[in-house]
């Protein structure tokens, strides 16, 4: 199974992407396409498919700042992407469907483009003097004239995890979440933090559960808008799981238990395949 936005084809060319003239060759490049965003979900074609033009093609639409951004290269043909003006083409669903219905190379490309995207339209002012911003390597730096600073695109590390003891696990379900959902935990690593100690803080403050190990899975890129989700399983001390105010239920689940979540019909369930808490909860479920 390939955990969406993983495995990506694209080669992000960080060694030629400073070079003025070799961005400018890729735009000129005959295989070099574009895939355009209307806000922050993909904007459509006439048959209701992702909008992909040809580069050429799409730099003559009205594009938000910066315009065409590089994202890489795939088997040696350009990617980029934009942002359109509102009004230019339809707005396709919530990003998360697109992301579930594309095959999975597509999927890491729209990804990609998406952070970098919400990323570029915070950042069209310099956050240390007020400045304008120019981009620079294609869109994926920018740098401030005013003031000289440095500006990256930022990527958040999140941990998500799954708390066990002996065969039972920790499952819990935010009231934002849809009905009947339960997954993993999950929260952003603070200044100062390891991961393991992310780990323990979050299961403390979600279900009041002490951590005794955490042991590194897998990671995802999540853009949404630019989290990365870096997978663990938890080993916790046995004990009454107490939920957090901002979580809706969480309980210990049995392995028959979470059995019965994958089957939909059921009314509760667990997230699909598209999110590395599926993977967390399948690697226990398949476990010793
Ligand atoms: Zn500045």
């Amino acid at each position: 199974m390939q955990l969406t936005f993983t495995d990506s084809p694209l080669d992000h060319a960080g060694l030629m992407r400073g070079d003025p003239a070799w961005i400018q060759a890729q735009h000129d490049h005959p295989g070099a396409r574009a895939v355009l965003f209307a806000g922050g979900s993909l904007a459509l074609d006439a048959q209701g498919g992702p909008l992909v033009l040809p580069v050429g093609e799409a730099g003559r639409l009205p594009l938000k700042w910066p315009g065409l951004v590089f994202l890489g290269l795939e088997n040696g043909a350009p990617w980029f992407a934009a942002s359109l003006e509102p009004g230019v083409a339809e707005r396709g669903p919530d990003f998360r469907m697109s992301a579930m219905q594309a095959p999975p190379e597509l999927a890491c490309i729209f990804g990609r483009a998406r952070a970098i995207l919400l990323w570029l339209a915070r950042r069209k002012v310099c956050s240390n003097c007020g400045g304008s911003n120019e981009p620079a390597d294609g869109g994926l730096r920018l740098v401030c004239p005013s003031c000289g600073m440095e500006h990256y695109p930022r990527t958040d590390p999140s941990v998500i995890l799954l708390p066990y003891a002996g065969d039972k696990c920790v499952l819990g379900r935010q009231p934002s979440w849809p009905p009947g959902m339960y997954a993993t935990l999950a929260g952003f690593v603070e200044p100062g933090e390891t991961l393991e100690a992310a780990c323990a803080r979050e299961t403390m403050e979600e279900v009041h559960l002490k951590v005794l190990s955490a042991d590194y899975v897998a990671s995802q890129p999540w853009p949404f808008p630019s989290s990365l989700m870096l997978g663990f399983m938890a080993e916790v001390e046995p004990g009454e799981v107490r939920p957090d105010d901002d979580l809706e239920d969480a309980r210990w689940f049995t392995r028959d238990e979470v059995r019965a979540l994958l089957d939909t019909e059921m009314g509760r369930w667990i997230p699909p395949h598209f999110s590395i808490s599926r993977l967390l909860i399948e690697r226990w479920l398949n476990g010793p």
